[in-house]
């Protein structure tokens, strides 16, 4: 059993050492990752969940690309398009849960009944709607 000093001593080497001998450290992590096949760091797995292109099943039940393809690219209350959004937000257009919060609700209602296509400035009005109602008290 080690001492929390002897700890701290070894934190301290392994601090120098990964500082003079990146390459040792590379090579020993690549040597790691082939024994761990398909390891993912907890960090790598909330980035992975975080980044827009992976995130469609936690947040859309993988209906995403489904739900945007039936509403054609194409905003259901304003009818702006993909190709417009993209230059207009600089980013593809958004899906939107009708009923639940959506990323902040408990329970997801993934269904392509609940899901419909909006653009960010529909989107951000009628988020904005329910955050607001949920301030004042009035619930969603
Ligand atoms: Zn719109």
């Amino acid at each position: 059993m080690r001492t929390t000093e002897q700890r701290e001593q070894h934190r301290c080497y392994m601090k120098v050492y990964r500082q003079r001998y990146p390459e040792r450290v590379k090579a020993t992590k690549a040597k790691w990752m082939k024994r761990h096949p398909g390891y993912k760091s907890p960090a790598q797995i909330a980035w992975n969940k975080s980044h827009p292109h992976n995130n469609d099943k936690a947040r859309y039940g993988g209906l995403r690309s489904t739900v945007l393809q039936r509403d054609q690219f194409t905003c259901q209350v304003c009818g702006m398009t993909d190709k417009d959004h993209r230059l207009q937000f600089g980013r593809s257009i958004t899906v939107d849960h009708k009923q639940g919060g959506g990323r902040y609700a408990e329970v997801k209602q993934h269904s392509m009944g609940n899901l419909w296509t909006l653009c960010l400035r529909c989107h951000g009005r009628k988020d904005g709607k329910l955050s607001w109602s949920k301030v004042k008290g009035k619930g969603a």
